[in-house]
């Protein structure tokens, strides 16, 4: 048993069991009361998992939107949540040499990919594809640079097929992953039921946090060299206003990020700076 291990939970939407649709994601959407409750569970899966392996405390960031998805009265009271925007460090404020470990609940396959349910690189209406060192990067990628830096390994990442076939590709063979539905298009997927999926993210959970001590953080070297392809010109526009940016071409910025925190301030800043400007 662990003698310590704060655990550090980061929940997206997107990846959640039974989720295919914007309508389950956005606030205005006609199912998205019931989706919301879905991530809401699977988190506290999560935060179960964690103490069923002997975490002393967990903190959750609600990691979709406009942050403020999560019901608290649902969840685990143990846990500690980090809700509402706008966060300097995003899907992964609040993470900090104190915490052991890193689980990604909810995540979803990054702009671009083949077969991924609602794919998208944070600002989905704006990002076409983003890069980090010449790959295409994911938001489990991105925020596993923050947490790497502190010295906090990534345990588990849980969502469809796809965004855990890049994890193990990106992570290796250490992270957890549990996928909890099939995608067959962006959307439309074969998902098991919420209940089982639970279940499996508790297990998962439980194992990732006990088997951090043994996981090395995730340290790509600096500096990260950021690349947004935008979805028009416009957007590009925008984003080259922010300092130290350079314009690649029509649609492409780059930015060379000394550490993980600049890097999600400059996507942050790209994103809603290109966001700013569509009609
Ligand atoms: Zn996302």
């Amino acid at each position: 048993m662990l003698r310590r291990m704060q655990v550090y939970v980061s929940v997206d939407m997107e990846g959640v069991a039974g989720i295919v649709h914007v309508d389950q994601t956005r606030r205005t959407g006609h199912d998205y009361e019931k989706a919301r409750r879905w991530m809401t569970a699977e988190a506290n899966a999560a935060v179960l998992g964690a103490f069923d392996a002997g975490a002393t405390g967990v903190v959750v960031n609600d990691s979709h939107g406009d942050m403020r998805n999560l019901l608290l009265d649902e969840l685990d009271p143990r846990a500690e949540i980090l809700s509402g925007s706008l966060k300097p460090l995003s899907m992964v404020q609040g993470v900090g040499s104190t915490h052991g470990v890193a689980l990604f609940v909810g995540y979803h396959a990054g702009a671009g990919s083949h077969a991924g349910i609602l794919d998208h690189t944070y600002y989905g209406r704006v990002v076409a594809r983003c890069r980090l060192s010449g790959r295409v990067a994911n938001e489990a990628l991105l925020n596993a640079i923050v947490c790497g830096e502190l010295g906090v390994p990534l345990g588990l990442v849980t969502g469809d097929q796809t965004v855990c076939a890049q994890a193990r590709e990106t992570f290796g063979e250490g992270v957890v992953t549990v996928a909890v539905k099939e995608s067959t298009s962006r959307y439309a997927a074969r998902s098991i039921s919420p209940e089982l999926a639970r279940a499996k993210i508790r297990e998962g959970a439980r194992r990732a946090v006990e088997r951090a001590p043994e996981l090395a953080p995730f340290r790509p070297p600096a500096p990260h060299v950021l690349e947004i392809d935008f979805v028009n010109s416009g957007c590009a526009d925008a984003a080259e206003l922010v300092p130290g940016t350079r314009r690649l071409d029509g649609l492409t910025t780059r930015y060379e990020a000394p550490d993980g925190d600049t890097l999600i301030r400059v996507i942050q800043a790209w994103t809603v700076l290109a966001g700013s400007t569509m009609v």
